[in-house]
């Protein structure tokens, strides 16, 4: 019966490490995947996530009954405060309703639910490019997805009066998503100025922010820093949706944990809405996994872990920066063609080199370097080690 099924393509993101894996090159070099690498190219877990799990082993009183529907209380709260402050008015004045859900995939799919059957306005708008998924999560929800500019190739920096002029004719009410911060695949972020712009123009128009904030911590190094266009708009006092994960910043990636923060104008509400985020995740997953929000919830609710956790993330965020740097220095002492700039200039994990798909190509081919057709490359994939090998390859894809 399933004879006339045909057979999908891979994922862009994913399909990048299949192929890579299918390399047998001693020099091969994963740059596809937004994972987190140490100098030596392993895979980290943080010290922190360790000690709290061995506290989570050894506390007897710990079972593995079924959370409820929207997830660990305490992990609710202390995520609302990570991502808002802890003196935030909202937290304070009960406005906001967290749940839980499967890592900032599963959060941005549950509000995109939500929106779907509780809003008038069924248009979200997403920024040209975006991360491959977001189109397809809010398309698969039943909204319609439009995009608004935001890249632009020329000066390899953020379009901010196209992104103006796009919001500013998107009707009444539509959605926005954005980046909380370290945009990807491109890693231009507005600058601060450049949020209060957009936050007046999204208020004025009465349009709806929704976040996705999958590297708090990881852009700059500091948790407050990263949270600051998240926080712009909740101090305003108008609604807002935000979708966080805890795949990068805590390293926690396969353990699939994240919440959606929904900011509402009364208690009152936040309440009714909760309600309905519940009828929403019952008969989807029913309830969410236990150990990942368990790990997070044991950090956030110790001084020490925390503290501890805050250096674990600045290692990492210092460690991407110095690969920027390194490469940046490389392709200069090659005297490679071009203005390399944008490579310290960007920030988060991924770098938008500005490589087109023929180069991408001739760099996988010639030097064994995978990355996204898009010529987008993950930093944290990259090592002192390593940064020769790839410099080398840029160079000899724009000078051959
Ligand atoms: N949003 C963005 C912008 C991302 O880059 C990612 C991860 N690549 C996610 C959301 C979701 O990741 P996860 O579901 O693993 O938390």
């Amino acid at each position: 019966v399933f004879a006339n099924v045909l057979r999908a393509p891979e994922d862009p993101i994913l399909g990048v490490t299949i192929a890579y894996n299918k390399d047998p090159s001693p020099v091969k070099l994963n740059l596809g995947v937004g994972a987190y690498r140490t100098e030596e190219g392993k895979p980290l877990v943080l010290n922190v996530v360790r000690q709290a799990e061995k506290l989570l082993v050894n506390d007897r009183s710990r079972v593995k009954e079924y959370l409820p529907i929207v997830g660990l209380a305490d992990f609710n709260k202390l995520s609302a405060k990570l991502i808002l402050g802890a003196d935030s008015p909202a937290i304070l004045g009960n406005l906001v309703t967290t749940v839980q859900c499967l890592s900032g995939t599963g959060s941005l799919r549950v509000g995109a639910e939500f929106l779907a059957r509780h809003y008038y306005q069924r248009t979200i708008y997403i920024p040209n490019p975006t991360w491959g998924n977001h189109g397809k999560i809010f398309t698969l929800a039943g909204l319609t997805v439009k995009t608004y500019r935001y890249y632009d190739p020329v000066t390899r920096g953020l379009n901010i009066q196209g992104l103006l002029e796009d919001l500013g004719s998107a009707p009444s009410g539509a959605i926005v998503l954005l980046h909380a911060c370290a945009h990807n695949p491109t890693g231009v972020d507005p600058t601060l100025e450049q949020w209060e712009q957009i936050r007046r123009l999204i208020r004025s128009k009465s349009l709806l922010p929704f976040f996705d904030s999958a590297y708090q911590g990881f852009a700059s190094g500091s948790l407050d820093e990263d949270a600051r266009s998240v926080r712009m708009f909740v101090a305003d006092g108008g609604e807002c949706f935000i979708a966080q994960s805890y795949a990068k910043n805590m390293g926690l990636y396969g353990e699939r944990v994240g919440a959606l923060s929904i900011v509402c104008r009364t208690a009152d509400v936040a309440s009714r809405v909760e309600s309905q985020l519940k009828l929403v995740i019952r008969p989807m997953y029913s309830n969410p996994p236990i150990h990942g929000a368990s790990i997070v919830s044991t950090i956030l609710k110790d001084r020490n872990l925390y503290q501890e956790w805050t250096l674990e993330l600045k290692a990492m965020a210092d460690r991407i920066i110095t690969m920027r740097k390194q490469l940046f220095d490389a392709l200069r002492a090659r005297e490679t063609p071009g203005d390399w700039s944008h490579i310290i200039k960007q920030i988060g994990m991924f770098t938008f080199t500005g490589l087109n798909t023929k180069q991408v190509t001739f760099m996988t081919r010639e030097y064994h370097i995978y990355m996204t057709s898009d010529g987008r490359i993950s930093m944290a994939g990259l090592s002192s080690r390593t940064i020769p090998h790839l410099a080398d390859a840029i160079h000899a894809a724009v000078t051959t």
